[in-house]
């Protein structure tokens, strides 16, 4: 193999040491602290922030460092790994996962801010997909306007 190429598996197999058997015990589970930021951040600005959202965010964060310090290769591989979050809460938050990963991913949780700019309702994606809301409308007709707008952002 061409010494650029063994040095890319080099990097990867750091990276992947790093979020697979590390990263687990030292800041839990990472869809978990994910769900829980983007809660935050949600409920901090007001701005509908979904879990995907927060690990691009925290890729962001690595990639300027990247650019303004020195060069660090624990700031490479954090980047590496905040992408590979991203892309894991994405395909969770589109359904977009293989039926095995599906099977052992929970059911997914985040807030919306109702119209009052004060009341929260959390919605669920179901494990079969199907997201349900905790507001008065959703609980009459089966659906609702943050049903409809999560759909139409995701869609
Ligand atoms: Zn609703």
């Amino acid at each position: 193999m061409e010494a650029h190429y063994e040095q890319a598996q080099i990097i990867l197999d750091k990276a992947k040491d790093l979020l697979i058997s590390k990263r687990h015990n030292e800041h839990g589970d990472f869809m978990e602290t994910g769900n829980k930021v983007s809660e935050l951040w949600s409920k901090e600005t007001g701005h509908h922030y979904k879990t995907s959202d927060v690990f691009k965010m925290m890729a962001l964060v690595k990639q300027a460092r990247n650019e303004t310090g020195n060069f660090n290769l624990d700031n490479y591989l954090d980047q590496i790994n905040y992408t590979t979050m991203a892309c894991v809460a994405y395909q969770i938050e589109n359904g977009d996962v293989t039926t095995s990963v599906k099977s052992e991913i929970r059911n997914i949780r985040w807030h919306v801010l109702s119209s009052d700019g004060e009341t929260e309702y959390e919605m669920t994606r179901q494990l079969d997909g199907t997201i349900t809301c905790e507001c008065k409308g959703y609980e009459t007709r089966k659906t609702c306007r943050h049903v409809k707008e999560h759909l139409d952002e995701n869609t």
